[in-house]
């Protein structure tokens, strides 16, 4: 008899995203003559850009010929992309990371979701509310929560961290110790950051718990503010105590190529029950040999190209159009008497719904209303009730009609 991994019933059915399809599915086929304006997934719309193509183009026909032809390459990553990530994401901001500590996977999913092998089931792990809910899930997956609180939506063994207007999505360190904490800054779905002081708290208080920061930096590409840092490496002591989720996603519209990395340095450790010291690059290391094979030649050389001159120019241009619908999105609402936050440094903008009307109820109003699709904000946690997601990576065109639409709304 087969025994099951029980944790995966302790699993909440994540209804947010197909709740949204089958309520605009229904809201459509009521209503076909309606143009519904999709603002709700934080899928990217512009297509690969010009230095990309041309590198995979390059890359394709070189394994088409014998002296180019390429298996198995090394699970880490090739050395020309690995070389590129230390030189243009990290030295070019001060940074000194060395190739040995970088990991090229498919992708942040992936590596947010893994990663959590390589530490011990007895870790207390730390989420902000709302969050990405992967970094959640897989720990339910691998035991690390309690039983699930139906009527305070949380889990018994996770601290969850608020993040709301209130403490201005800045949240607090945790009042307990805990010995993994998940942090995304531009953060998704708030799209708020955090200076290089406040992100040095919890440098600060990682060190002197000997917790590990998980830092999600998925969305660094949107930063516009110089004053906010790309990396938490940027802050000083960091190199002990984090290690980084970076991705080609939203930065270059990789979400259907995919890929991306994961930064371990040497220093980041932790203890055996023995209290002996052990690196997390070299489990890091091992587990990916053991369970991985790498990302496509073809692939990564499209990564590669991302830092050309030409490949850096024409992302940067679709990252200010994406800032610009952002804007719009911003201002529109602004205009109109809410309350936003995000949308600066971030695709995300994030909204506060009027008073005494849930985050659903409020989606089913902007649909039925003015045909436009959001995020509610209740999807990612219960403190992101009373607020509602808008992405800025559908097309200017249709962005700008949504908040003419939105404009519109009865009060
Ligand atoms: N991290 C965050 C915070 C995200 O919002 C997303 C995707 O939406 C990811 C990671 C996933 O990135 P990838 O496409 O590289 O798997």
């Amino acid at each position: 008899m087969s025994l099951i991994n029980e944790n995966f019933l302790e699993l909440q059915d994540s209804y947010l995203f197909s709740t949204i399809a089958k309520k605009v599915a229904k809201f459509t086929e009521e209503n076909p003559n309606k143009k519904v304006i999709r603002l709700g997934i934080g899928d990217v719309t512009k297509p690969i850009v010009p230095a990309c193509l041309e590198a995979m183009h390059k890359a394709v026909d070189e394994v088409g010929t014998q002296s180019g032809f390429r298996g198995y390459g090394p699970e880490q990553g090739y050395e020309f992309l690995r070389k590129a990530i230390v030189e243009n994401d990290y030295k070019s901001r001060g940074i000194e990371i060395t190739e040995d500590e970088v990991f090229v996977s498919d992708g942040a999913k992936c590596d947010c979701g893994n990663i959590v092998d390589i530490f011990a089931k007895e870790n207390k792990v730390a989420i902000t509310d709302p969050v990405y809910p992967v970094y959640l899930d897989t720990n339910v997956m691998s035991g690390r929560s309690g039983k699930y609180n139906k009527e305070k939506e949380t889990y018994e063994n996770i601290v969850y961290l608020p993040v709301m207007a209130e403490n201005d999505f800045k949240p607090e360190l945790p009042k307990e110790k805990v010995d993994m904490i998940y942090l995304c800054f531009p953060n998704n779905p708030t799209g708020t950051v955090l200076t290089k002081e406040e992100l040095k708290k919890w440098v600060d208080y990682a060190k002197e718990n000997q917790s590990i920061i998980l830092y999600d930096a998925a969305y660094e590409a949107f930063i516009t503010e110089s004053h906010i840092p790309h990396s938490i490496y940027e802050v000083e002591g960091a190199k002990e105590v984090a290690i980084e989720f970076k991705s080609y996603s939203k930065t270059a519209g990789f979400t259907g190529i995919r890929c991306g990395y994961v930064v371990i340095p040497k220093e980041v450790k932790g203890f055996t029950k023995g209290r002996e010291e052990v690196s997390y690059n070299k489990l890091w290391n091992r587990r990916t040999c053991t369970k991985f094979n790498g990302v496509s030649y073809i692939t990564q050389r499209a990564a590669e190209a991302t830092y050309s001159e030409e490949g850096k120019k024409q992302i940067q241009e679709n990252i200010n159009s994406y800032l610009e619908n952002a804007k719009i999105i911003k201002q529109g609402l602004e205009e109109v008497g809410f309350t936003t936050y995000g949308g600066v440094n971030s695709p995300y903008v994030w909204l506060q719904i009027p008073k005494g009307m849930t985050s659903w109820e409020f989606f089913d109003k902007l649909l039925e209303e003015v045909n436009v699709v959001g995020t509610p904000g209740s999807g990612f946690g219960p403190h992101g009730e009373g607020y509602f997601r808008l992405t800025a990576f559908g097309t200017k065109e249709n962005t700008i009609e949504a908040m003419k639409r939105i404009k519109k709304l009865k009060n």
